[in-house]
């Protein structure tokens, strides 16, 4: 089965938002045109406040409250695991937050570097994070799940980036890359 990595921040979970209003900074989300913005910024206060809305996690709100039952439904086509960035004492805090909200009880992975998430032999990578092109391998798909700090990165010519603003639109890709699979099978009978 094709393997796949979802990631958590700012993909199921609006992260961002939360260390905002932790960091009481004004700057609106929609004007954060830059990935390391926020780290570049605050620095180790950017980290605390991370770590610090991890171990409380309700005030970690999905990025989309249907999320969960898409996942439930991508699940048909993928082997999924979570594969997120953070320091391994979050693991459990990680594990309550998904369970809480519903999501459905798959592997965690945390993981120290971005490289390891090309790297350990996943099909599909979703995720928001701009560094993942340059290290996605030909025979690797993303789903560049749409955040105002990725939105400058054109992937319009490429093969094996799609831009996603909701997890449904994997669904309907999947449904039409089925879809058009079966009219080849019948073209050629
Ligand atoms: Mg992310």
């Amino acid at each position: 089965m094709i393997k796949c990595a979802l990631d958590i921040d700012d993909v199921l979970a609006n992260s961002i938002e939360t260390i905002l209003k932790i960091l009481n900074c004004k700057k609106k989300i929609d004007k954060i045109d830059e990935y390391y913005y926020l780290t570049q910024k605050y620095g180790q206060k950017f980290w605390a406040a991370f770590e610090f809305a991890w171990q409380n996690p309700h005030f970690i709100k999905l990025i989309e409250p249907e999320s969960p039952q898409y996942i439930l439904n991508i699940m048909k086509y993928y082997d999924i695991n979570y594969v997120t960035k953070r320091s391994k004492f979050l693991y459990n805090a990680t594990k309550r937050w998904l369970s809480e909200n519903n999501f459905p009880d798959l592997p965690l992975i945390l993981y120290d570097t971005i490289e390891e998430k090309c790297k350990n032999g996943y099909n599909v990578i979703i995720d928001d994070c701009p560094d993942i092109i340059a290290l996605l391998k030909k025979d690797q798909k993303l789903f560049f799940f749409d955040q105002p700090w990725n939105r400058s990165i054109c992937v319009i010519m490429k093969d094996n980036i799609t831009r996603i603003r909701s997890l449904k639109e994997i669904l309907n890709f999947l449904q039409e890359e089925n879809n058009s699979q079966r009219r080849g099978v019948n073209n050629a009978v």
